[in-house]
């Protein structure tokens, strides 16, 4: 019997250590997402001083949600509302992100705060509280940190427009915090009815793709599900993979 094709491991970036005995925990909706799309989820726990190790061992890699960045990281504001910061975290994913743009060989899909760290690693900043910098006239999520749904606007010639197929859809939304001034290279190509910038790429890594909603929380909606096929898609394309070869 001929071996089967080796299925492509995709890292997800796990949440802060929480509970007794702490633990490092990776949301099912991550991991359930890659399965479906064919592929082999491995938690990355932070802490690790050279996360770039995590890059020989994964064909993509998946930037999850979570509590917010240190504001001090990009230079904002203290705020009342900024919550769940862990410095371990916030450390290892900005290195992480790093090593992986540089060596410019590995998928990476940034969701919600994921893609609040990957502008943050490229020199942008953020809204340290939507409500506060710019109003309400679109919940982004509900009170008291619930998520709740919005409509987006998709740039239809982005990749990202090409993934989803669609101009605009329906997101699953749970932050308080957004892109403001946007990092390196970066381009936006989604955003809400206020304007808050839902989506952004990388104008010249290979496949670098970032939404502000939760695509893992629509578990059942085959749109969103392309974004996790898309990734897995790319683990395995020779023009993504053999920059760094
Ligand atoms: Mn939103």
């Amino acid at each position: 019997m001929a071996a089967a094709t080796p299925r492509p491991i995709i890292g997800i970036s796990a949440y802060p250590r929480t509970g007794n005995p702490p633990g490092f925990a990776v949301p099912c909706g991550y991991v359930d997402a890659v399965r479906r799309a064919g592929a082999i989820p491995i938690a990355l726990p932070p802490g690790d001083p050279d996360p770039g190790h995590y890059l020989d061992l994964v064909d993509g890699l998946i930037l999850a949600g979570g509590g917010d960045i240190d504001p001090e990281t990009y230079g904002g504001a203290k705020h009342e509302t900024v919550y769940s910061v862990c410095g371990e975290r916030d450390a290892f994913e900005l290195r992480l992100v790093r090593a992986a743009l540089a060596r410019g060989d590995t998928p990476m899909l940034c969701i919600c705060r994921g893609m609040q760290v990957l502008n943050v690693a490229l020199g942008g900043d953020l809204h340290v509280d939507i409500p506060d910098a710019i109003g309400q006239t679109v919940a982004h999520r509900r009170p008291e940190r619930r998520s709740v749904q919005h409509q987006a606007k998709v740039d239809t010639l982005s990749r990202l427009g090409a993934i989803l197929g669609a101009s605009s859809l329906v997101v699953e939304s749970w932050h308080h915090q957004a892109v403001r001034a946007i990092g390196r290279d970066l381009k936006p190509v989604a955003w809400a009815e206020d304007g808050i910038v839902e989506a952004v790429e990388h104008l010249t890594h290979p496949w670098c793709v970032a939404v502000q909603w939760h695509p893992e929380l629509q578990p059942n909606c085959p749109i969103q599900q392309r974004l996790f096929s898309a990734l897995v898609v790319a683990t395995a394309d020779e023009q993504v993979t053999a920059r760094s070869a």
